[in-house]
């Protein structure tokens, strides 16, 4: 009898296949105490694991350059600056040292204090970055314990094409093991969408859901298995009609992705010839270089916090090489970086203003434009930066969050300011830099016309806009289904944002994630969008609803709908407009 489990959704496609039920001894990390004799032994123990571990890793990230691109092995390579930045190994030897305890102890003290750290800061990139402190760390303590012995999932076998694996957890590095021997898809117990074990499973397409709970106890080894990764579902034995329906399924999709890449050298352009903007959100060389290759005009969003998010907020030389560095990647395309976007408590651990620590709702607290203008002296070794980096290439500065007039005009202040400094050191801008405003405030979207003088463009932050209109918080599950883009009071806030941009002749981008969710690229046509910026990877299937779209014929049905039309025949615009595409 068919069972189904659900989980969250990853990575789309479908796979079809037998269970491999992934059994690890999970290791018992107990405590020991060690004489005063032993400690340097241990430390030179826990030293040898760790060069182990880090020796592994590095081999790994080599062979994933050649199989799976740049930025896969990129991500391994993180893990691999992770053991060698001094803090995790000099934590754990302290405690060696301290406590007389073993290295493994140690390692788990270490890794709970970089927790606690960690889970003070409300942002989900953090969050997943403590998943990925936790994981090299099970590495050093697995090392460990094999005494240096196997490389990971050597029990598992070579070839597991027709497999899918089933496991409580999984590293970046088992992921990419899991893909060098052909796995047709993964489910886990643990994990979350935004760690880097999901992104690299996006990255090399491998279908993954995560967060199936017991799926390992559910689910028996050498079970036919269903994953539809695009509704995060898994079906274990299968009727033989839910079997024909995904295997019809699993052809259609591979006969999409090979149309899509024919679609690389194709224009964005509608069926009645009207010429879309695709640009691509990217912060990375490769991700760029990448986008490029897939026609993208260049990057629309740069999200500069990324810089920040580790470590020493980086000085202007350092923030001015990674936009020099993008320059290069786009080779002559432009730049669009948006100016730091943090918030209350990123802010307040990585920064350490230290009157920001207890703001108890940060969504709503000093973030984004609304703290660098208060911290003007960091902004301004941003601005220097970008203002330099105008001088190697097309950049357009973006001012994330806006919620009054007056805001834009205080960067324009500082940027004059920038500019007047940089002339007297005989330092090399672009005078025309253009600087825009994200749109992701109701209030800002309800009054577009206060900002049209100190803008020269504007780019609509769907994914803030949409939390702040619904109420609901964007990274919270509980509340996840009200976050909905076709909501009719989005709908109108959108179009109202689109007519008036288009009557003010302002430039209008939309950044947020619907724009590279293909189940609203229609939508978004038909109110008007002509500028679109992405992820990456969905740069050609945004392309391929852009080329089967009549822009003007779905235009007038989105009217109709708004006249009330369709409504009792359609539960959705979006269907509505599907069927006035292709039926109407
Ligand atoms: C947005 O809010 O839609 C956006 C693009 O910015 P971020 O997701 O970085 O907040
Ligand atoms: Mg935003």
């Amino acid at each position: 009898m068919t069972l189904a489990l659900s989980g969250h959704r990853v990575e789309d496609g479908i796979a079809v296949g037998r269970a491999h039920v992934l059994q690890r001894n999970e290791i018992e990390i107990g405590e020991f105490k060690i004489g005063r004799k032993r400690v340097a032994a241990e430390i030179e123990r826990l030293r040898r694991a760790v060069a182990d571990a880090r020796e592994n890793l590095s081999a790994l990230a080599e062979r994933l350059q050649a199989a799976a691109g740049a930025s896969a092995s990129e991500i391994i390579r993180t893990h691999v600056m992770m053991l060698e930045d001094s803090s995790l190994l000099d934590g754990a030897i302290a405690h060696i040292e301290k406590d007389l305890c073993n290295a493994e102890w140690a390692m788990q003290l270490q890794l709970e204090a970089l927790l606690t750290e960690f889970r003070a800061i409300d942002d989900d990139y953090i969050r997943s970055r403590a998943d990925d402190a936790a994981q090299v760390v099970r590495l050093v303590q697995n090392t460990l314990t094999d005494e240096g012995g196997e490389e990971p999932l050597s029990d598992v076998p070579d070839r597991l094409g027709h497999t899918l694996v089933v496991a409580t957890e999984l590293t970046p590095g088992e992921m990419a093991i899991l893909h060098e021997r052909g796995v047709a898809g993964v489910i886990t117990e643990h994990g979350s969408p935004y760690s880097h074990t999901a992104i690299l499973a996006r990255g090399m397409g491998i279908p993954t859901v995560m967060g199936v709970r017991r799926a390992q106890s559910l689910i028996t080894e050498g079970e036919q298995l269903i994953m539809d990764g695009h509704y995060g579902v898994v079906f274990a034995d299968p009727e033989e009609s839910i079997l024909r329906h995904y295997l019809q399924k699993q052809s259609e999709s591979v006969r999409f992705r090979q149309a899509l890449d024919s679609l690389r050298e194709r224009p964005a352009a509608s069926l009645d010839a009207c010429e879309i903007r695709l640009m691509a959100n990217a912060e990375r060389p490769d991700d760029m270089r990448q986008a490029m290759a897939d026609g993208a005009g260049g990057v629309g969003l740069y999200r500069s916090e990324f810089l920040f998010m580790s470590g020493e907020p980086p000085d202007e030389e350092a923030q001015l090489a990674q936009y020099r560095e993008a320059l290069k990647a786009l080779g002559g395309a432009p730049l669009t970086i948006r100016t730091l976007d943090i918030g209350a408590d990123k802010t307040a651990d990585l920064l350490d203003f230290q009157s920001l620590r207890s703001n108890p709702n940060p969504a709503l607290g000093l973030r984004a434009v609304r703290l660098c203008l208060r911290e003007v002296e960091l902004f301004k070794i941003q601005l220097r930066a970008i203002l330099r980096a105008s001088a190697l290439g097309p950049v357009r500065m973006l001012i994330p969050m806006l919620t009054t007039a007056r805001e834009a005009r205080a960067v324009r202040s500082l940027l004059a300011e920038t500019r007047a400094e940089l002339d007297q050191a005989g330092i090399a801008y672009d005078p025309a830099m253009p600087m825009g405003g994200m749109i992701e405030v109701p209030a800002a979207a309800l009054s577009l016309e206060a900002f049209a003088n100190d803008l020269d463009f504007v780019s609509i932050g769907t994914n803030d806009l949409i939390q702040y209109l619904v109420a609901a918080d964007r990274v919270d599950e509980h509340v996840a289904h009200l976050y909905d883009p076709q909501h009719p009071g989005v709908v109108h806030l959108l179009s109202h944002v689109f007519d008036t941009a288009a009557r003010l002749q302002l430039p209008l981008a939309v950044c947020g994630e619907i724009a590279g969710d293909r189940r609203y690229t229609r939508l978004l046509l038909a109110m008007g969008l002509t500028e679109f910026s992405v992820q990456p990877r969905a740069l050609l299937e945004v392309k391929k609803v852009i080329n089967e779209t009549d822009i003007g014929r779905v235009r007038d049905a989105m009217h109709r709908w708004r006249e009330g039309d369709g409504q009792d025949r359609f539960p959705t615009l979006v269907q509505y407009l599907d069927d006035a595409q292709f039926h109407g």
